[in-house]
């Protein structure tokens, strides 16, 4: 069944092709009720993200940016998107943001950065023209669903608004929810700040500090 719409799909994209269209919405094809159909492993998922075209954001990426760490870990990581730097290199949270990231899981949870999993909401980077669309985290948001399936993490950290939202469906502004424990399914939740959000407001890399000790502490449980 799902070869046959498959098969529907890559003929009407073809039909769009020929009509001179280059892109189109995800949303015109998004099957609500049909998910993606997506690998069991996340060496094969991270090959199918790299091909993937589901949303307009491969049309400007250098790379996809996909989730890194170990899979055997208790502890996840969820950012937004990945930035310039990080589409150059297609790794997740590099430069000032990444480095302040790691500092965190080094020093407050006394942890290596390989021996958490870290990844992004979005795999692909939008530039700073391009306005993200439900559409687009609805693309994209299976492969995040897979990776939390396969890696299994006691603890999922959100940093910013964005996966937090998309993640628990719950709306309520960052600031009044941040450190909040919430429990989904197999796994907690805590909100906090981007890193990149930390670096334009120093002065809240105390409440972080608070947030992930309050982590630190879900771990021994
Ligand atoms: S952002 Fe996600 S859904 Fe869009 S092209 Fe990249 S991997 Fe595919």
């Amino acid at each position: 069944m799902k070869n046959l719409q498959n098969a529907l799909q890559l003929k009407q994209l073809y039909q769009l092709k020929s009509l001179g269209y280059h892109y189109t919405n995800a949303q015109l094809f998004a099957q609500e009720d049909e998910p993606l159909e997506l690998p069991n492993t996340l060496v094969d998922l991270k090959k199918q993200a790299q091909n993937c075209h589901l949303c307009f954001l491969s049309k400007g990426r250098n790379r996809v940016v996909f989730g890194e760490g170990s899979q055997n870990t208790k502890v996840m990581f969820i950012g937004d998107a990945p930035i310039e730097i990080e589409d150059r290199a297609g790794e997740p949270f590099l430069g000032r943001g990444g480095e302040m990231l790691t500092l965190m899981i080094e020093k407050v949870l006394g942890l290596s950065r390989e021996e958490v999993y870290i990844t992004n909401l979005l795999k692909c980077h939008p530039s700073s023209t391009q306005v993200l669309h439900e559409s687009t985290m609805h693309s994209c948001k299976a492969y995040l669903f897979k990776e939390i399936e396969l890696v299994q993490p006691q603890v999922i950290v959100t940093l910013g608004e964005m996966p937090y939202h998309y993640l628990t469906n719950d709306t309520t502004a960052l600031k009044e929810i941040r450190g909040m424990v919430s429990k989904r399914g197999g796994y907690m939740v805590v909100p906090t700040y981007h890193p990149n959000f930390l670096l334009k407001n120093p002065s809240l890399k105390k409440e972080v500090f608070l947030d992930l000790q309050k982590v630190k502490g879900l771990l021994l449980l």
